[in-house]
C-alpha cells in the first residue's frame, strides 16, 4: 500500500498535509468510522480520496450538490484517477453501463446524489463491487437540525446494509452539536473517530455596525480598504443597484445572482476572480467553492438567513491570513426586513397541499400518476394562473424538491423555436438593408440546416456566441424579424423544469412530510432569532459567540471584532447633560444623521447611540424620511 504522504505528492504536488488532514486520513485507512469537522477551505476532499486511492476497491462518495460533483469528478479525471458521477438526467441503460464499469473497470471513486440510493438497480450493483470506503460529503444535510436538511439522506443507511464491512466518512464545514449528534446517530456510528479543528479566524475581524446610511458606508469602507470585496444583498435588484452605485463612486464593482445567464455569470466571476473588479455584489447564490485567497472585506448589506450561511459566507476573507474583515450593516428596519423575508414567508401544509394539487392540475397529472414526468415549467405564470404570491409559492416548491417528491431545476434560458418563412432571396434583401442583423441571421443559417423548412429549435446563447454579441440582443432582433415578416417564432418563456418524483396522490403525499415541514419551518424560526441575537448583543466578543454557537468553549475573546475595539476605546467620561445639550444644540442648526453626530462629538459610538434613542424616546427627537434626525417641535 502507498504511504498517504506519497499519494498527495504524486497526484496533488503538495508536500505536507494541512491541519488533521493526516490523523482523519490515518484513522480512515485503518477502517474507522470517521468523523471530520474542518472549516471551509480545510482540505476535505482528500481525507477520503487518499484513502481511497491507498486502498483496493471503489469509494461512494454521497454528495448533495451535482456542481460540486461534477467539479470533483473533473479534477480527479484531470489528475488521470478514474471517477464518475451518477446525476439526474442520465438513462437507465446509460447507468447500467457506468455501473458495470465499477464493478469491473478499475472505477477507483463513485459519486452519487442520495436520491440514487432509492433505485434498486443501483443498489444491485452497489452490492456487487468492491466498496472500499463510503464517503458521506455535506454530512450536516443528514440531519433534520442542519443548514441544508435532505431527507433522502436517510436512504445512506441503506449503503450501510449492502456494505456491511466498508467503513464511513462523514465530512461537514458547518455543523452545531445538536447536528454533530443528530450525524452519528443516523449513520449510525460506534465509537467514531471525530476531528474537529477550531473553527476560530484569528486574522479576522466580526464587525456589527449600526449604519442608517448603509450606502455612505460600504462607500468609505471600500475607498478605505480597496482590496478585493464581496457584498451580500437580499435580492438580485440589489446587486444590480449596488454594483452600479458603487461604479458611479468609482469603485469598480459587478454583480452576481442566481438568475444569470451562465455566461454572465461566468463572466462578471473572472472580472472579479482577477482583480479587474474590486467588488462583487451578490444573492448568496455566489461564493460555494469560492477559494479567492486576498479577500479583505465581505460585507452584508442585510441581514443574513442564519449563522450558519453568516460563517460561511463571512469565511471567504482573509484566507491568506492577513487581517481581514467582515461586516454586517444593520439599521432599525432590519429586524423587521429579515422577518418579512424569511419568516413570513413560511409555507403552511395547507399552502403546500394547495401548490402540490394546482401544480398536478396545472401539468394534469391523473392521480396516481405522473413519477417520473418532466414538465416545462413558467413560474410567473403558474403564480398568476393560481394567485400565488411569488415567495411563499417559491418556498413551498423548494420544500417539494427537498423532500424529493418533485425536482425543480432552473434553466433560466429562452426556449425558442422559429422557421424562416420568407424566400431566400426576400431574406437576402431584407439584410441589405438591416447590417445590424446580418451577422445573426448568417449564424443561425450556418447553425441550423432546415431552418428554411421546418421549425427549429434555436440555442440563443450560441447564436450569441457565434455572431459575438450578447443573448439579449439575439432575442429583440428575432423579435424584429417576426414583426417584419421574415421568421415565424416561437418564444416560450419557460425558466424552469419540473420532474415529478413521487405519483400524484394530493393531500396523502404531503401528509407523508408534514412533520418534517413543519420541523423545518420552527427551525428557520430558531435560526434567524439566533441571528437577531447575535447583531443585538454588544456584550460579547463577537467571535466568541460565533464559536459558541458552533459548540466551541472556552473561547479567548478576540481583541478585535466590534465589542471589543468598543469596549477597549477610551470615551470621554459620560457626562449625559453635556451630552443632551450637545445633541440638542447640533440638531438646532440643522438636522443630522447619527453618523454625522458621531463624527462631530467627542464621546464613544454606544453613548452617543444610546442618548439619541432616549431622546427619541422622550419625544425631544425625532426622525424624518432621510433618517436624519431633527428637533421635534423645529
Ligand atoms: P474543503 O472541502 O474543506 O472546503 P477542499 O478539499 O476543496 O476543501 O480543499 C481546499 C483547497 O485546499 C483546494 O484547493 C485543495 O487543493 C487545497 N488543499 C487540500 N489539501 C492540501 C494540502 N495538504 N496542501 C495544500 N493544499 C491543499
Amino acid at each position: 500500500m502507498q504511504h498517504p504522504i506519497n499519494i498527495l505528492e504524486r497526484y496533488w504536488n503538495f508536500t505536507e498535509f494541512k491541519p488533521l488532514q493526516e490523523d482523519i486520513i490515518n484513522a480512515v485507512i485503518e477502517g474507522e468510522d470517521t468523523f471530520a469537522l474542518l472549516p471551509t477551505g480545510g482540505g476535505k476532499s482528500l481525507c477520503f480520496q487518499i484513502p481511497a486511492l491507498a486502498k483496493e476497491g471503489i469509494c461512494i462518495v454521497i454528495s448533495p450538490l451535482v456542481a460540486l460533483m461534477k467539479n470533483q469528478v473533473e479534477r480527479l479525471q484531470e489528475q488521470g484517477i478514474k471517477a464518475m458521477a451518477l446525476t439526474s438526467g442520465i438513462s437507465s441503460q446509460q447507468i447500467d453501463t457506468m455501473l458495470d464499469n465499477c464493478i469491473y473497470g478499475n472505477y477507483k471513486f463513485l459519486y452519487l446524489s442520495p436520491e440514487r440510493l432509492q433505485q434498486e438497480l443501483v443498489q444491485d450493483r452497489i452490492k456487487q463491487m468492491n466498496v472500499n470506503l463510503i464517503a458521506v460529503d455535506e454530512a450536516h444535510c443528514i440531519s433534520q437540525w442542519g443548514n441544508d436538511f435532505r431527507p433522502a439522506y436517510k436512504n445512506i443507511m441503506l449503503l450501510r446494509q449492502l456494505q456491511p464491512s466498508a467503513n464511513v466518512i462523514a465530512l461537514t464545514a458547518s455543523a452545531t452539536p445538536k447536528v454533530v449528534e443528530d450525524i452519528i446517530k443516523e449513520l449510525d456510528f460506534i465509537n467514531p473517530k471525530i476531528f474537529k479543528q477550531s473553527f476560530s479566524r484569528p486574522n479576522l475581524a466580526y464587525l456589527v455596525l449600526h449604519e442608517d446610511d448603509k450606502y455612505y458606508r460600504i462607500e468609505s469602507i471600500l475607498k478605505k480598504y480597496t482590496a478585493s470585496s464581496i457584498i451580500y444583498v437580499r435580492n438580485r435588484k440589489l446587486t444590480l443597484e449596488i454594483s452600479s452605485f458603487l461604479e458611479k463612486k468609482g469603485i469598480t464593482a459587478t454583480y452576481y445572482h442566481g438568475g444569470l445567464p451562465n455566461n454572465e455569470k461566468d463572466a462578471h466571476m473572472q472580472q472579479w476572480l482577477n482583480n479587474q473588479k474590486q467588488v462583487m455584489v451578490a444573492t448568496n447564490a455566489f461564493g460555494m467553492g469560492i477559494d479567492k485567497p486576498d479577500v479583505k472585506t465581505v460585507i452584508h448589506f442585510n441581514l443574513p438567513e442564519s449563522i450558519e450561511s453568516y460563517f460561511q459566507e463571512a469565511g471567504r476573507v482573509g484566507r491568506n491570513g492577513e487581517k481581514a474583515f467582515a461586516v454586517i450593516l444593520k439599521n432599525n428596519s432590519d429586524e423587521q426586513l429579515v422577518k418579512n423575508q424569511f419568516l413570513s414567508v413560511l409555507p403552511t401544509i395547507d399552502f403546500i397541499k394547495q401548490v402540490y394539487r394546482k401544480l398536478s392540475n396545472y401539468f394534469q397529472i391523473p392521480y396516481g400518476e405522473g413519477a417520473y414526468s418532466t414538465c416545462d415549467f413558467d413560474f410567473n405564470s403558474f403564480c398568476k394562473t393560481y394567485n400565488f404570491g411569488n415567495m411563499l409559492c417559491y418556498n413551498a416548491l423548494l420544500l417539494l424538491d427537498r423532500t424529493s417528491i418533485i425536482n425543480l431545476s432552473k434553466q433560466f434560458q429562452n426556449q425558442v423555436s422559429l422557421q424562416i418563412t420568407a424566400s431566400n432571396s426576400v431574406v437576402f434583401r431584407y439584410l441589405e438593408t438591416h447590417h445590424d442583423k446580418v451577422l445573426i441571421v448568417k449564424s443561425m443559417l450556418r447553425m441550423y440546416g432546415g431552418i428554411f423548412d421546418h421549425d427549429t429549435k434555436i440555442n440563443t446563447l450560441r447564436v450569441a456566441e457565434k455572431a459575438s454579441t450578447k443573448e439579449v440582443v439575439v432575442i429583440s432582433v428575432l423579435k424584429q424579424l417576426q414583426k417584419d415578416e421574415i421568421i415565424a417564432l416561437n418564444l416560450s418563456k419557460t425558466d424552469a423544469q419540473i420532474t415529478f418524483i413521487e405519483p400524484r396522490e394530493d393531500d396523502k403525499t404531503i401528509n407523508r412530510i408534514a412533520d418534517m415541514i413543519e420541523q423545518q419551518n420552527n427551525l428557520k424560526k430558531l435560526q434567524v432569532n439566533a441571528v437577531l441575537d447575535y447583531i443585538k448583543n454588544d456584550d460579547i466578543c463577537k467571535s466568541v459567540q460565533l464559536l459558541s454557537y458552533f459548540g466551541e468553549k472556552n473561547v479567548n475573546p478576540c481583541g478585535i471584532c466590534s465589542v471589543c475595539t468598543t469596549t477597549k476605546k477610551p470615551s470621554k467620561t459620560l457626562n449625559t447633560k453635556t451630552l443632551k445639550n450637545q445633541i440638542i444644540e447640533l440638531l438646532e442648526t440643522k438636522d443630522l444623521s447619527s453618523r454625522e453626530m458621531i463624527s462631530m462629538l467627542d464621546y464613544s459610538e454606544k453613548d452617543i447611540k444610546d442618548m439619541i434613542q432616549m431622546l427619541l424616546e422622550h419625544s425631544i427627537i425625532s426622525i424624518t424620511k432621510t433618517n436624519t434626525y431633527k428637533l421635534f417641535h423645529k
